[in-house]
């Protein structure tokens, strides 16, 4: 088995991974960003024979207009991905399970939910003497279930926060604070934390209004894909899904307002944004990856906005906890920038 990281490795970067085995090559993810415009260099690979998708979101898929220069292979994607991710490779992708195994060209591939998106899975090829890889994962959903990940020999994992090891609920004490005391814009990834963030402060007492995106997909998940969350998560979001608020054209009533758009580039949180930006009793939370250039980090270095992350990815102890349930020989850490994998290293003890 042969393993390239294409791209991912030692960079917070699109994510594509090249797995030569048994006479195929497999393409895992082909994404675009998080840094608009920064795709993998694929050109030079040649003919795949299928590229395989772990979850909906850009960094993963975003690269998908691509597939022309790898010979316009077939692609997998769980049903949930290609009902969440409306890009139009994934309209005609074959079915990839959401748990268990699917046969791809001939071989034996396994997956299990992976936590940190519906439908988003990691995926073993080659049993335990294979590669296992994360694709994006959590420990700390309050929605989306991890399935125990299988020892494997290699194992390509998510390591985005390095030695960062502060618990979920240490962050979500910050924004509640806030939440409470100012009507708040968050603006969100519907496909994750969006509504997880909506649940939490829905149950903490927080007034909560949701954006026509965010309740088309929470509705979706519990309609259609009710797999993709835990028992509890299905009962908890129909409950914050009967509760919350609506809004309309930019406006929303008190508590938080969870709109679509992460870093408010596009989607309704640039709607909320814009029309709230000189209005001092709102404020603007930012809770994931902010681009090095545009609107997010502008807002937040002049103070207009504020930004507490919310867990989507593994901590340091959930990277500890998963090596020793792995067990992999050749550990390869992913969307992690070079200049911090000795240290994430050094407290691995690898
Ligand atoms: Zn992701």
């Amino acid at each position: 088995m042969k393993i390239t990281p294409i791209s991912g490795y030692g960079v917070k970067g699109p994510a594509c991974f090249l797995i030569e085995t048994a006479g195929r090559r497999l393409l895992l993810d082909l994404g675009e960003g998080p840094e608009p415009g920064v795709k993998p260099e694929i050109s030079h690979l040649g003919q795949v024979d299928a590229v395989l998708i772990s979850h909906s979101h850009k960094d993963h898929v975003g690269s998908l207009d691509l597939l022309s220069a790898i010979g316009s292979p077939p692609v997998y994607a769980t049903a949930a991905v290609k009902a969440l991710q409306p890009h139009p490779a994934l309209a005609c992708a074959h079915p990839l399970a959401l748990r268990g195994e699917t046969t791809i060209l001939g071989l034996t591939v396994e997956t299990g939910r992976a936590s940190h998106a519906p439908g988003g899975v990691w995926i073993r090829i080659g049993g335990a003497d294979g590669v296992l890889y994360s694709g994006d994962w959590t420990a700390e959903s309050i929605l989306y279930p991890l399935d125990r990940m299988p020892q494997s020999r290699y194992f390509i994992c998510d390591v985005a926060y390095g030695i960062y090891d502060t618990p979920l609920s240490e962050c979500f004490e910050k924004l509640l604070a806030t939440a409470k005391r100012n009507r708040t814009i968050l603006p969100m990834p519907p496909e994750g934390r969006g509504l997880e963030t909506a649940i939490a402060l829905s149950e903490n007492g927080v007034a909560v209004s949701l954006c026509p995106t965010h309740r088309r997909v929470g509705r979706l998940l519990v309609d259609e894909f009710p797999e993709a969350l835990d028992l509890r998560g299905r009962e908890r979001l129909a409950t914050m899904l009967a509760q919350a608020g609506t809004t309309e054209d930019g406006w929303f009533g008190d508590g938080a307002v969870i709109a679509a758009g992460a870093t408010a580039e596009s989607g309704t949180a640039r709607l909320f944004v814009e029309k709230h930006l000189n209005d001092q009793d709102v404020r603007i939370v930012f809770t994931g990856h902010v681009a090095g250039q545009g609107l997010a980090a502008g807002l937040i270095a002049s103070g207009r906005a504020e930004q507490f992350r919310w867990n989507v990815h593994p901590r340091l102890r959930d990277v500890k906890s998963m090596l020793d349930i792995v067990r992999p020989e050749h550990f390869i850490p992913v969307f992690l920038p070079e200049s911090k994998i000795a240290d994430l290293l050094l407290e691995l003890g690898r």
